[in-house]
């Protein structure tokens, strides 16, 4: 579940896509290889699913990179929340510097956050992860439906939808189906 109970973005969106494929930055313990390869996985068949032309990267950030988002996201908790706008904020300056420029998806530990806080969320939590179409995807669970949910927000399918069987319900339905109207409006967005 996510987003994003914003008014309607009054800048241009950041164009992630132009800085190569998306990275799966991962903040767990190294013995979680398996979950940043699952979660690249969840990606790449959506992405394979509709023929967009994005990629995402199987290759794990570098060194120094991955650090910057540990530091990213270390400024951004308070207690057991990760506050998602500080971290998208953050992410901007970062960005403005020349580093993270690609799409970027984090993987959380969901034992550590309870949920991901934002403005604007008194009635929509995020349990699941936050995302934003300015290439930033925070994940706290690896499953099928809750990834492609919250890739498809940075996607820029930004509203929920109102079809309780489609995977961008804000409930976030398994196994993770598009309604015909979400997936017309991701095809068209990228082709
Ligand atoms: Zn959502
Ligand atoms: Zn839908």
């Amino acid at each position: 579940m996510t987003p994003k109970g914003r008014e309607a973005r009054t800048t241009p969106r950041y164009t992630w896509e132009k800085h190569g494929p998306i990275v799966v930055a991962s903040t767990l313990s190294s013995a979680n290889e398996q979950t940043r390869l699952l979660v690249h996985r969840h990606i790449h068949e959506l992405l394979h699913e509709f023929s967009l032309p994005l990629k995402v990267s199987s290759t794990p950030l570098d060194e120094a990179d991955l650090q910057l988002v540990r530091q990213l996201a270390a400024s951004s908790t308070v207690g057991s929340l990760l506050d998602g706008d500080r971290f998208e904020e953050q992410l901007g300056e970062t960005r403005a510097k020349g580093r993270l420029l690609q799409g970027l998806v984090v993987l959380l530990d969901p034992g550590k956050y309870e949920r991901v806080h934002f403005e604007g969320e008194a009635n929509q939590q995020a349990l699941y992860g936050y995302s934003v179409s300015d290439g930033l995807c925070l994940l706290l669970n690896y499953d099928a439906a809750p990834v492609r949910h919250e890739v498809s927000h940075m996607l820029g399918l930004e509203a929920h939808c109102q079809n309780t069987a489609c995977v961008m319900h804000y409930k976030c339905p398994r196994p993770g189906r598009f309604c015909d109207s979400c997936k017309m409006t991701l095809i068209d967005l990228w082709h």
